[in-house]
Parts: structure tokens; C-alpha cells; sequence
């Protein structure tokens, strides 16, 4: 889904313009009132999808984008807001970095962890590249490099903030009275896998729940937490 398909610039625009004054609630009010909203009081478990929503905004608001030394302070605000209307509307990647690309596009930063992760893309023990990472490293290499970079600065901060969110309700569930969940698993998207990330064969739960890796574990990682479910 993207921003231009199914919610309106003016809604768009109203929701920014709160998000900017700091007014999360406000955010959020102009959600639940938007047709069909999972926010929306009579919605089922409408409580919980607000909390949660609630969390992700004020996750990506504060993300610190620690990963890319040197953004300015106005870029960094920029891709916060920008990880904010995502969460809040379901934004794509893409459209994301369309909205930010023009700020990141006067900006020098670096990006280490991202040059690491293309330099293990061009060796060769890493195997076949599926599409999507074979654009990646093809077009870091090349005359897109800049924007390529802005795209996983984005996809990384993206799900950083995702994840960290996801967790804090795995944990809920995992460590609530009464227990709702066995454990949790981390998973490569695809069985193609990732070619940086190699996971034990381990159920996380209460007892190892410390060594839980922390997703994104890189520029451009497509893991995931799988939520196990109690035996019945
Ligand atoms: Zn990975």
C-alpha cells in the first residue's frame, strides 16, 4: 500500500503537521477517525492496536539513527517523521524514501555497517543473490549509490523500529501472567536466507530470553522474529 493509493495528502499533511508539534495522540486521533480504522473504537482489540501504535510512534520519533554518523540534525528529524507516518499509515519502504530522498540527497554521512554488508555481498562463498540484493549490490557499485544508500538507511531504521516494538510485545506475552506465548524464534525471510545472518536452531524463552539477537542485524536484513505458540 502506498500513501498515494488509499490515504488522502490532506490526511496525510494533517497528521505530519501534528506529528511535527509532538502531538502523538492527535496522530492518532486523525487514524481512528479514517474509514474502517483498526483504532477505531468498536474495532476489535481496537485498545491494544492504539497502544501498540502508540509505541511504534514514539519508537521512530526517537529513533536516534546511530547507524549513519554525520545527518544533520534537520535530515535526522526528517526521517523520523517520515518512520512515524509510515508506522502510522502502513507506508512502504519506497514511498518512504521518495518523501526523504530530497534531504538525504544534500547530505554526507557514513555508513559503515552498510559498506560491510556490500563488501560480504561481492564474496564469493556468499553464493547466489536472490533480485533484491543483487539490485542492492549492483547498485551501490554504481551511479545509484547515493540514493541506494538513503533506500537501506531507510529500510534499516524502518525495521529497527518494527522490531523493537514486536519485541516488547513478544515479551509481554512471553513473560505475562498468564504466559501467552512458548517462545520466540529468529528466522531469514526466505529459505534462500540472509548471506550475513546464520541462526542457531533455538526456541528463545523466559530462560534464554537475554540472547534474543536484536533485529535488523544489518543494513538490508530481511529476518525475523517467529512467535512460537503454546502447546495446547
Ligand atoms: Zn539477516
Amino acid at each position: 500500500m502506498g500513501p498515494d493509493e488509499r490515504i488522502s495528502p490532506s490526511v496525510l499533511d494533517e497528521a505530519e503537521a501534528l506529528l511535527r508539534r509532538g502531538d502523538l495522540d492527535g496522530a492518532l486521533r486523525v487514524v481512528q477517525a479514517l474509514p474502517r480504522s483498526p483504532l477505531a473504537a468498536g474495532q476489535e482489540n481496537a485498545e491494544a492496536a492504539r497502544s501498540r501504535q502508540r509505541l511504534r510512534l514514539r519508537a521512530a520519533l526517537q529513533y536516534r539513527l546511530l547507524e549513519a554518523p554525520g545527518l544533520s540534525a534537520a535530515a535526522r528529524e526528517e526521517v523520523r517523521l517520515a518512520l512515524a507516518l509510515g508506522t502510522l499509515f502502513g507506508i512502504g519502504v519506497p514511498h518512504l524514501v521518495e518523501r526523504v530522498w530530497p534531504v538525504l540527497a544534500e547530505e554526507s554521512y557514513s555508513f559503515a555497517a552498510l559498506d560491510a554488508y556490500a563488501e560480504r555481498l561481492r564474496q564469493a562463498e556468499v553464493g547466489p543473490l536472490d533480485r533484491w540484493l543483487r539490485g542492492v549490490a549492483n547498485r551501490l557499485a554504481g551511479p545509484e549509490r547515493e540514493r541506494t544508500r538513503a533506500e537501506l538507511l531507510v529500510h534499516h531504521a524502518y525495521f529497527a523500529v518494527l522490531h523493537a516494538t514486536e519485541l516488547v510485545e513478544i515479551e509481554r506475552r512471553l513473560l505475562g501472567r498468564p504466559r501467552q506465548l512458548a517462545g520466540v524464534r529468529v528466522q531469514s525471510l526466505r529459505a534462500s536466507g540472509c548471506p550475513v545472518c546464520v541462526w542457531p536452531d533455538v526456541t528463545y524463552t523466559v530462560d534464554n530470553l537475554p540472547e534474543l539477537p536484536i533485529l535488523p542485524a544489518h543494513p538490508g536484513c530481511r529476518c525475523v522474529y517467529r512467535p512460537v505458540a503454546l502447546a495446547d
